[in-house]
């Protein structure tokens, strides 16, 4: 069994669906996962706002949008106008969640959830049934109820032994070889629908394939493979042949798009190797990323944006030592705030932290313990990995850097948005 996945971007057209056809053309025994098209995930959040906002008609505007969005695909897909049952009842459904949704703040989580998993659930029924309609029979996979993930809107982790015997079974029901199953959605176990956390269908495939003793996972993606910096953001970015586990993993903690940091673990656990793959053209290698791998010989640069400069400091002067950090840390991981740099000196701790939903309360709760918190928003981290003097004349000096921290390969520099 092969996994392949296929990103928003990729399916954001029918041309993309049509693409996708082409890639698995001669597969056989194959678990595909897809995200939602294009930037559908983001719309839903919208619908999700509306809901928050206690304003029904934004919702039902963004729902018509999506609607609209989606038809459009199919009916270029089916070459005339055409309508499928199962998207109908899904944007139905969606609907409905939306008109019967009594807001609480305390449930946003749940509510945000139970909206953006329809982004995968219409996708995937698209796919599956043009894959149908094409001559590549297929089964439709219902991951909410295949991936059981914690008791944890938003963000969940997926226990993989539970979900193995789901999965397991939901396989054996059918004798297809290819199946379709969404990425980013799960099910906790309460029987409520959760995502893990954006762009987290990479992680979703990463499970699978651990699950189905994968030979190999495929991230198809409208880029080379993978590259050494973000070429939107920085000119001269060159692609990657070969990496391992390891520096992929501290890249995508860093911030690098390539992959769902959640991703390796699952493959690295049962070594399956993971191909990123040009999904414009399948003859072309990309880059593979595996246990061992020849060394990375250009410096990589890394660019996590939306990020907050918190600067936390007792208020009677005494030290930030070890016993406040656990305080400091807990509380930060109640309020889910995702900490990227940790920077102390004898009184200060600075962190460079993710904007996140939470963040104020965090403040808020820092300064009831007792803290002075200085916040500083716009911020950006930059993390340069084999970096070179020109590289760090270039971006670790200037006015605009406030932390800057380097090892003897790596500096990392906080600085404020261009
Ligand atoms: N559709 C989700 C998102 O846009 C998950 C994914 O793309 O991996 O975040
Ligand atoms: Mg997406």
């Amino acid at each position: 069994m092969k996994v392949y996945k296929f990103g928003g971007a990729s399916v954001r057209t029918a041309d993309g669906v049509r693409n996708l056809r082409k890639i698995i053309d001669d597969e056989q025994n194959l678990f595909i996962i897809v995200s939602a098209m294009g930037k559908t995930t983001n719309a839903l959040e919208k619908v999700f706002e509306g809901i928050q906002k206690g304003n029904q008609k934004l919702s039902n505007e963004h729902i018509a949008q999506i609607r609209e969005y989606h038809a459009t695909i199919i009916s270029d897909l089916w070459h005339g106008p055409k309508k499928l049952e199962q998207v109908e009842v899904l944007f139905d459904e969606l609907e409905e969640v939306c008109a019967n949704t009594v807001y609480r703040a305390e449930d946003a989580e749940l509510w945000y959830d139970r909206i953006v998993a329809y982004g995968e659930l219409v996708s995937t029924t698209i796919i599956s049934e043009y894959l149908a309609y094409a001559g590549v029979p297929n089964k439709w996979i219902d991951m909410r109820k295949c991936m059981r993930t914690e008791q944890r809107h938003k963000d969940a982790e997926v226990n993989i032994e539970k979900s193995k015997t789901l999965l397991q079974s939901a396989l054996k029901e059918s004798d297809a070889t290819i199946f379709v199953g969404q990425g980013f959605i799960g099910g906790a176990p309460d029987g409520t629908t959760t995502t893990l956390g954006r762009e987290g269908s990479d992680y979703s495939a990463a499970v699978v394939a651990n699950i189905l003793n994968a030979e190999s996972m495929a991230v198809w993606k409208d880029v080379d493979g993978v590259l050494n910096a973000d070429p939107k953001i920085f000119p001269d970015a060159e692609k990657i042949d070969e990496l391992n586990y390891l520096d992929t993993i501290e890249l995508a903690y860093s911030g690098a798009q390539i992959i769902h940091p959640r991703t390796i673990k699952p493959l690295q656990n049962k070594n399956i190797p993971l191909y990123v793959r040009p999904f414009g053209d399948k003859l072309k290698p990309g880059t593979v990323i595996r246990g061992m791998s020849a060394p990375v010989n250009v410096p990589i640069l890394i660019l996590k944006k939306d990020q907050v400069l918190l600067t936390i400091r007792s208020r009677d002067f005494s030290f930030v030592l070890e016993e406040k950090f656990a305080g400091i840390f807990s509380l930060l991981e109640r309020y889910r705030v995702k900490t990227n740099l940790i920077h102390n000196s004898a009184i200060n701790l600075s962190l460079c932290v993710d904007n996140s939903w939470h963040i104020g309360e965090a403040v808020e709760a820092l300064r009831d313990a007792g803290f002075d918190v200085m916040q500083a928003e716009n911020m950006e981290l930059l993390t340069i990995r084999g970096y070179t003097d020109e590289l760090w004349h270039r971006y670790a000096c200037g006015p605009q850097v406030f932390v800057q921290q380097a090892t003897q390969a790596t500096v990392r520099i906080v600085r404020k948005r261009e």
